[in-house]
């Protein structure tokens, strides 16, 4: 909850008017470790970046040229931020709607409100994927214990109850084995009325993500798909290039780029999908912005997704994206710091990002390492020497 609150409470950023040779209409806004990783970019391409945010020395502030100190729902701080900023951006999507339109209104919200409003919501976002002839899970709308019974007559069991707002890494879920959990699951989400989906289980083989970069010329860029292990609903490690079929990895790419169109992207946007052993793609969930899955383009591509980010919300033309080498990359959470920071010096196909949080905590993302190597095997063989964490097999295969 205080993570939530965190990462809800950060920032923007801005690039300021103060050298002559400054780029034109470019300024840039976002927080937390997203957002230190586009300020970093951000500034390798010239450009100045600010953070607003609640409190000092945040992961971005740390990096930034400017760090303005305020709530990021508060209109003043926001206004503030708008009227020194030419292009504003965010590394996160639950971006409070007045927030937003203040952003927006100023002319300085490349990416818009409407697809943060869509991924906002579970339901709208469900709706948007399916009108764009995109495969979902069967799900329903629950209000009342009543309405998940009859959902759960519908969808059978197991199947997994979310809240429609504010769920992320497994939180706001809940997965029903039986009929008579009903009541138990219901009322441990619905806390304050809050909007419910029921959606049935998918036995997913694999879970797979695409990141989609489209600009204001309508310039379309997809990254290599990755592939995703999960531990305890939060990413563990991403696989690339995701070991599935040429034809699966074509199919979720045309997805994801069938879904940009659709919305006329303007950004980043992340799909998630689950790929079953019949060869089915179902989207689970949409993130728009850079993504976790999206951080091992930094030390394996020709452009990271923070770099062609940055270049789309400035209407800078698209890098085709091309992927070196095959990459393994393993999150760094709080309890795997010490060994992180004890195994990398060792290595010469392994790179560190650590994203400068003072505070370990057990479960936090603290960081992630890229093991990169000529083939597939030599980089999870590399990522299984820096026993970072327990690496099984079947996880990397
Ligand atoms: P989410 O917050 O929706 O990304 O869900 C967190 C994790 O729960 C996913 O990465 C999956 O591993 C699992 N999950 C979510 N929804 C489903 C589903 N409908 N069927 C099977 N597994 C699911």
């Amino acid at each position: 909850m205080q993570e939530e609150k965190l990462r809800k409470t950060r920032c923007f950023h801005t690039r300021r008017r103060t050298y002559d040779y400054s780029w034109p209409n470019n300024r840039i806004l976002g927080g937390g470790q997203l957002g230190r990783m586009m300020a970093l970019e951000a500034k390798a391409m010239g450009f100045k970046v600010a953070v607003l945010e609640p409190s000092a020395n945040s992961p971005t502030a740390q990096v930034a040229d400017v760090e303005v100190i305020g709530a990021y729902h508060d209109p003043e701080a926001v206004q503030k931020l708008a009227d020194q900023s030419d292009v504003v951006t965010f590394e996160f999507e639950n971006v409070d709607a007045i927030t937003a339109t203040i952003l927006q209104e100023a002319g300085k919200l490349p990416q818009g409100t409407a697809l943060l409003k869509t991924t906002q919501h579970r339901l709208r976002e469900k709706e948007a994927l399916e009108k764009a002839g995109l495969t979902v899970a069967p799900y329903r709308a629950v209000s009342s214990i009543e309405e998940l019974r009859t959902a759960i007559d519908l969808l059978g069991t197991p199947a997994v109850l979310k809240t429609c707002r504010g769920g992320y890494d497994g939180k706001g879920q809940y997965v029903i084995q039986s009929k008579e959990e009903s009541a138990k699951a219901f009322h441990e989400l619905d806390r304050e009325g809050v909007e419910l989906v029921l959606e049935g289980f998918v036995s997913f083989e694999k879970e797979i993500s695409v990141i989609v970069t489209r600009n204001a010329k309508g310039e379309l860029q997809t990254f290599p798909v990755a592939e995703n292990v999960h531990e305890a609903n939060i990413l563990k490690r991403t696989i690339v290039p995701a070991q599935i079929s040429a034809e699966a990895e074509a199919h979720a790419i045309q997805m994801a780029e069938t879904f940009a169109k659709s919305i006329d992207l303007i950004g980043t946007l992340a799909v998630e999908m689950f790929y079953t052993s019949d060869g089915e793609i179902y989207v689970n969930e949409l993130a728009p912005r850079p993504h976790n899955s999206g951080h091992y383009t930094m030390n394996s591509c020709n452009v990271s997704q923070f770099g062609q980010h940055v270049r789309a919300i400035c209407d800078w033309p698209l890098v085709e994206p091309m992927l070196h080498q095959p990459v393994i990359m393993d999150n760094i959470l709080g309890e795997h710091v010490e060994k992180a920071l004890e195994a990398i010096p060792q290595f010469t196909n392994a790179f560190l990002h650590l994203y400068g949080k003072s505070e370990v905590r057990t479960g936090r993302k603290m960081g992630h390492v890229n093991s990169v190597g000529k083939t597939i095997e030599e980089a999870i063989n590399t990522s299984k020497q820096l026993n970072i964490r327990m690496h099984a097999m079947e996880a990397a295969r």
